[in-house]
């Protein structure tokens, strides 16, 4: 089950669990939109992984059991442990191979 974290690392903004343009890898490191398009490039600095749109959990339980009340999202705000330019090298090395290549 995805913990749906609060925040993008990369510049802090808000992704509440209705947004939209909240991006995960498989490890569910999460960036907005804007971070992965025009800084990250679908690289994610810390697995090398790419992103796709993080799924919504409905907020009313339509099924019994199943909804944003009884999954509550994560609410521990990350941020990134790389250095800008390192983040910067990484990404300029790994984004010219497609995702299922690396
Ligand atoms: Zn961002
Ligand atoms: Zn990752």
């Amino acid at each position: 089950m995805l913990e749906i974290r609060p925040n993008c690392e990369m510049c802090d903004r808000d992704l509440p669990p209705d947004a939209t343009e909240a991006r995960i890898c498989s490890y569910e490191c999460t960036f907005c939109a804007d971070c992965v398009d025009n800084v990250l490039h679908n690289v994610c600095p810390n697995c090398a992984g790419g992103f796709v749109p993080r799924p919504i959990r409905p907020r009313q339980a339509r099924r019994p059991g199943v909804s944003l009340t009884d999954q509550p999202p994560g609410t521990k705000r990350r941020s990134l442990k790389h250095r800008l330019e390192d983040i910067t090298a990484f990404v300029a090395a790994t984004r010219g191979i497609p995702p299922e290549d690396r």
